[in-house]
C-alpha cells in the first residue's frame, strides 16, 4: 500500500529517481566551496537533514521534528527509530516483527554518535525499543554490545518493561510459513521496513541508528548486519555516515557501511560510495539476483546518496521541514 502510494507520487511529480554515477561524478565532494546541491532534489542544502531506508514517514518526520526543536542528531535518531519500533503494523522492526523459525521475535539494533561512540544489542527479546537499549549500552556501560538474555536483563534494570512482541498478525504469518517451512532467507525485494537512519543536526553533527527484527523466519540465534559496527551502520562525524538494509550476510562480508564512509573520505560523493559498495557485493557473489541490499549515505556537507542491487528500494529524506520518499537507482537492470 505504502509503496503503491509512493510510486504514484513519484510518477506524478517526475522526481524521485536517484541520479546515476556518471552524472554525479560532476557533482563531487571535491566541489566543497560551491553551493551544496543534493542529488535528490537539486536544492541548496540546509541543516538539519534526516535520511532513512525505505518509506518510513512517521520515523523521519519524528526525527525531523526533534532536530527542528534544536535537539541533537542522537536524540533524533533514537526517537525516529522508536516511532517505527512501536508500530505493530511494521513487521520487520520492534513490536510485531516477524519471528524466527521457532516463533521468537528477536531484535538487533545499534546507534552511533558524533564522537564515534557506539552501542548495540543483538538477539534481544521482549523489549520494544531496542534502539534505546543500544543507546543505554553506549552511555551506561563500559561495553559496546550486549546480547540475548543479558541485554534483556540490562534493559529491565534500566526500567524498560518486558512485552510480548509477537502480535496476532505476525503469529499468523509464522503459522502460514510453518506449513511449508521452506528455509530460504531471501530478503524481500519489494518493501521492507528495517530502519537505518542518519541525521545531521543544526550544529552539523552526525549520528546514526539501525533497528530490525532481522530476516523473517531466520534460524534461531541468527544475527544480521544491522547491529554490527561498520556493517549495518558507520558514522565518522568528520566525514559522514552510512547504513544498510537487505540481506545482512552480504553486508557483513563486505563491511559495507564502513566501506562507504572510507570512500567518502577519499573524495567520493555519497552516491558514488553507495554504488561502489553495491558493486563489491555483486562482483563477489554471482547469486546477487536472488537477494536485495540497499545503502544510504550522508556526508558532512549534507549531500545524500542511495543505491541498491534491485529495483524498489527507496529512501525517506526529511529536509527543509518536510519529508519525501525517493525511489532509488539500482544495479540489476536486466
Ligand atoms: N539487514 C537486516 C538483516 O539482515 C534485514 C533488513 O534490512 O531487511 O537482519
Amino acid at each position: 500500500m505504502k509503496r503503491r502510494k509512493f510510486l504514484q507520487n513519484a510518477s506524478l511529480t517526475g522526481i524521485g529517481v536517484a541520479v546515476g554515477a556518471s552524472v554525479l561524478a560532476k557533482n563531487t565532494a571535491k566541489d566543497i566551496s560551491s553551493e551544496i546541491v543534493s542529488e535528490a532534489t537539486n536544492s541548496p542544502t540546509t541543516f538539519p537533514i534526516v535520511i532513512a531506508t525505505w518509506d518510513v514517514p512517521n520515523a523521519t518526520n519524528k526525527a525531523g521534528q526533534v532536530l527542528d526543536e534544536g535537539k541533537s542528531a542522537l536524540d533524533a535518531i533514537e526517537q525516529g527509530c522508536m516511532a517505527e519500533e512501536a508500530d505493530a503494523s511494521n513487521q520487520s522492526v520492534g513490536l510485531g516483527g516477524l519471528p524466527d523459525r521457532d516463533g521468537n521475535v528477536t531484535l538487533d539494533a545499534c546507534i552511533m554518535n558524533k564522537d564515534g561512540n557506539y552501542g548495540s544489542v543483538v538477539y534481544i527479546q521482549n523489549i520494544v525499543h531496542a534502539i534505546s537499549i543500544a543507546r543505554k549500552v553506549m552511555e551506561e556501560t563500559p561495553h559496546v554490545i550486549l546480547a540475548g538474555k543479558g541485554a534483556e536483563k540490562f534493559a529491565v534494570s534500566q526500567g524498560f518493561k518486558r512485552v510480548n512482541l509477537l502480535t496476532e498478525a505476525s503469529k499468523k504469518r509464522w503459522e502460514k510459513w510453518k506449513v511449508t517451512s521452506e528455509y530460504k532467507p531471501i530478503i524481500n525485494i519489494e518493501n521492507h521496513d528495517t530502519i537505518g537512519m542518519l541525521a545531521i543536526d543544526k550544529n552539523g553533527d552526525i549520528s546514526g541508528g539501525c533497528t530490525t527484527s532481522g530476516l523473517a523466519f531466520k534460524m534461531a540465534g541468527r544475527v544480521g548486519d544491522s547491529p554490527i559496527i561498520g556493517s549495518g551502520l558507520f558514522i565518522d562525524n568528520k566525514i559522514g555516515g552510512a547504513t544498510a538494509t537487505g540481506l545482512g550476510e552480504e553486508v557483513l562480508k563486505t563491511v559495507g557501511s564502513f566501506l562507504i564512509v572510507e570512500l567518502m573520505r577519499q573524495g567520493r560523493t555519497p552516491q558514488e560510495a553507495c554504488e561502489e559498495a553495491i558493486l563489491r557485493i555483486v562482483t563477489s557473489n554471482p547469486n546477487f539476483k536472488n537477494f536485495q541490499v540497499g545503502y544510504i549515505a550522508l556526508n558532512k556537507k549534507g549531500e545524500t546518496g542511495y543505491y541498491s542491487i534491485h529495483e524498489r528500494f527507496s529512501t525517506s529524506i526529511y529536509k527543509d521541514g518536510k519529508n519525501e520518499n525517493f525511489k532509488s537507482d539500482f544495479y540489476n537492470k536486466t
